[in-house]
């Protein structure tokens, strides 16, 4: 199996070619083409699955199709992990990807100055990957002028067990209420426990689920 030549675009495939990517893993198999056909889709895979680059190509496609960014236009893709740790790998995942597709991601997380990530959304990013605490912070700093959700049309929630662990879903469900229902969502997790049901149905609609 190679992964889905027609969707991507050359730049794309031109980036997985240089990471020596050869097929996809199991669980990009299976979510690719759900997430492609701009699905919500509920993933079940665990770190080491691929689960990043499951996420991460559909969303520069996605974002390619779109108009580009304006001066004060937020992020159009919005993704919320756990920790620090985990958004900064997702970060330095996407990082081959952005030179390609000239493109650029901040990385928000809480313990660190908020000087410089106001400085960074500032200046304008199509990706926006965060912790929900931060998050919050930042839309409400400076009366709401760093940044807005006004753009946000792709949301990823990656090892949304652990959020929902870490006491995140009040911060997840407020940061979505302001988001346009028409976006298309994504959620990971390691688990997919019942509590973890009624932050899905709030947040997806009709998702495509996948278990690896
Ligand atoms: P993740 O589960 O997203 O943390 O990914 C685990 C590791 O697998 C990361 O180092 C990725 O760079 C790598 N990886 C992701 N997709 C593929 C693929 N299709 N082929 C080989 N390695 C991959």
């Amino acid at each position: 199996q190679k992964f889905p030549q027609g969707g991507f675009g050359a730049q794309i495939l031109e980036v997985i070619r240089e990471l020596k990517f050869e097929k996809p893993s199991s669980i990009q198999a299976q979510a690719l083409p759900a997430i492609m056909s701009g699905r919500d889709t509920i993933g079940v895979a665990k770190t080491g699955s691929g689960k990043t680059m499951a996420f991460l190509l559909p969303m520069f496609r996605h974002i390619k199709d779109q108009p580009p960014l304006e001066s004060m236009d937020g992020p159009i893709g919005l993704i919320m992990a756990p920790t620090r740790e985990l958004a900064v790998q997702i970060h330095r995942d996407s990082k081959p990807f952005l030179k390609a597709l000239n493109l650029r991601a901040v990385c928000c997380y809480g313990g660190a100055p908020i000087k410089d990530q106001i400085a960074e959304l500032k200046r304008g990013a199509e990706i926006v990957v965060c912790t929900p605490g931060r998050m919050i912070d930042l839309l409400a700093a400076n009366s709401g002028r760093v940044t807005n959700l006004r753009r946000v049309t792709y949301v990823v929630l990656d090892e949304a067990d652990r959020m929902f662990d870490m006491g995140f879903e009040p911060q997840i469900t407020k940061m979505l209420i302001n988001v346009r229902p028409d976006r298309q969502n994504i959620l990971f997790s390691a688990t997919f426990p019942p509590k973890l049901e009624s932050l899905a149905r709030k947040a997806l609609k009709n998702p495509v689920e996948i278990l690896v």
